[in-house]
């Protein structure tokens, strides 16, 4: 049984929408396990599942798998992601201008829920900065979204305070910001432990310094959305009235239908739009989410001259990646990456003021008489359909991704790209005698195998 605190269940009288009764009840069921399709990745993965009603490809679960003995997870055939949060995407499609040529920042990435979903909406023409200021979830964010295999999201680990030098840069910028998580209190007991008025205002503080940082980065009549997990009105309609107040600002209200059940809420002083999902109302968990637009004059950041890439490897590209209009660029310890060419401008732009962790996809490296393929390959998008691959049941997928002995008959010698239900999860090569596994070691499924799961 969940106790909730008082003190919290007294910050949200009032508020629109809250019944506590029906609220402190909804707190004694389990939380809803849901995922997100990759839109083109298709695969088998649950098929036959009930649809979130925001989001076309995000699913409810019935039960909640072990994820990680899911080859198809690893080949990023979905994403685990909570069902509320994924109402960005309805929130994204009426907001965006166009798909085309916007640069979109997802100020606060890690893990990488709304950066996957942001990167499935775009057109490859557009650019994601996905951008996570702790390093150790920055790892975990470049693993995810190398996964999900786009090469128009880059990986990003900076304070906010550096966006402030790429005046009016971005079209879009999502601050998913941290709170205190009260929205989480049904799948996460530590935000239920921790939760306290006084750490609420701390939160709110640094939602305000957080938004002040990189207010500058966005356009004049760029979009920003904002969004937290917690129903406290101080880190939600609180901060839109002080933004409001702040800068300049329009308030944009949304197309809801009612039978979703999202609470429609407006702040105090300004009525600036927000929607509220409460569990006792949606099949989902606690959230809130506003869209605001900049009205402000902003000058934009001069794109530096382009150096013409020194880099000559057409050959090794045509064979890599069925995309036109790509280029290679230096990925730092003699690796290579791939990016569309017209992002060309931005990364020059962009490593004079971020630091960089990943632009696009890494290629590899030549070596001698051969080329060391990059990872990234296996799981990109864009890889070559005439790379050689290899598929293999579920057994042999599990001791790949476990970096244990495996044996695949009728393997072609040389380089492989293991396949699972026709999607890529990595590397292998044929050496005779031999197969070498080439997924990083920080990939590889720690957990115990039973005999039952390799089936
Ligand atoms: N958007 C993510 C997703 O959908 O998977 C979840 C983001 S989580 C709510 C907030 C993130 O903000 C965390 O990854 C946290 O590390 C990061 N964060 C913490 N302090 C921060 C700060 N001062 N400035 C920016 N981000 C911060």
């Amino acid at each position: 049984m969940i106790a909730l605190p008082p003190s919290f269940l007294h910050q949200l009288e009032g508020i629109n929408g809250f019944d506590k009764q029906a609220f402190i009840d909804a707190h004694q069921q389990h939380a809803v396990t849901s995922i997100r399709l990759h839109p083109v990745k298709k695969s088998t993965a649950f098929i036959g599942d009930e649809h979130v009603p925001w989001c076309k490809e995000g699913r409810y679960l019935k039960s909640r798998p072990v994820f990680t003995l899911d080859p198809l997870y690893h080949a990023g055939a979905y994403y685990v992601q909570e069902a509320s949060s994924m109402f960005l995407q309805h929130v994204l499609e009426q907001i965006l201008p166009t798909k085309e040529n916007l640069r979109v920042l997802d100020l606060c990435a890690a893990p990488g829920g709304k950066s996957t979903l942001i990167a499935s909406l775009l057109n490859k023409s557009s650019l994601l900065i996905s951008n996570e200021v702790i390093r150790s979830r920055a790892s975990v964010l470049e693993e995810n979204m190398t996964r999900w295999g786009y090469m128009n999201t880059w990986v990003t680990s900076n304070d906010p305070a550096a966006f402030s030098r790429l005046e009016g840069y971005f079209d879009i910028v999502v601050v998913d910001a941290p709170c205190s998580g009260s929205g989480l209190f049904r799948k996460d007991k530590k935000a239920l432990e921790e939760w306290s008025e006084g750490n609420v205002q701390l939160c709110s503080q640094r939602q305000q310094r957080i938004l002040a940082d990189v207010w500058p980065a966005l356009k004049e009549d760029g979009m920003l959305v904002y969004a937290t997990c917690s129903y406290s009105p101080q880190e939600d309609e609180h901060i839109m009235d002080w933004l409001a107040e702040t800068f300049d600002v329009e308030s944009i209200s949304l197309h809801v239908p009612e039978k979703w059940g999202i609470v429609r809420t407006q702040s105090n002083i300004n009525t600036i739009n927000g929607y509220r999902f409460f569990p006792d109302k949606v099949k989902g968990e606690g959230f809130y989410i506003a869209a605001i637009r900049k009205k402000e004059v902003t000058s934009q950041v001069k794109y530096p001259k382009l150096k013409p890439a020194k880099m000559n490897m057409q050959k090794a590209m045509g064979d890599l990646f069925k995309t036109e209009g790509v280029c290679f660029v230096d990925a730092g310890d003699d690796q290579y990456a791939v990016i569309y060419k017209q992002h060309e401008a931005d990364m020059y732009l962009l490593k004079d003021t971020l630091y960089i962790r990943k632009a696009g996809v890494h290629a590899g490296m030549p070596t001698t008489k051969d080329w060391l393929y990059a990872h990234d390959i296996a799981l990109s998008i864009d890889a070559g359909d005439e790379l050689p691959s290899v598929d293999v049941d579920k057994e042999q997928a599990l001791r790949f991704l476990k970096k244990e002995e495996m044996r695949v008959p009728d393997m072609k010698m040389g380089w492989n790209i293991v396949k699972y239900n026709g999607l890529g999860i990595g590397w292998i090569k044929n050496i005779g005698n031999r197969i070498n596994n080439y997924l990083p070691k920080q990939w590889r499924i720690r957990m115990e195998i039973t005999d039952a799961d390799w089936k």
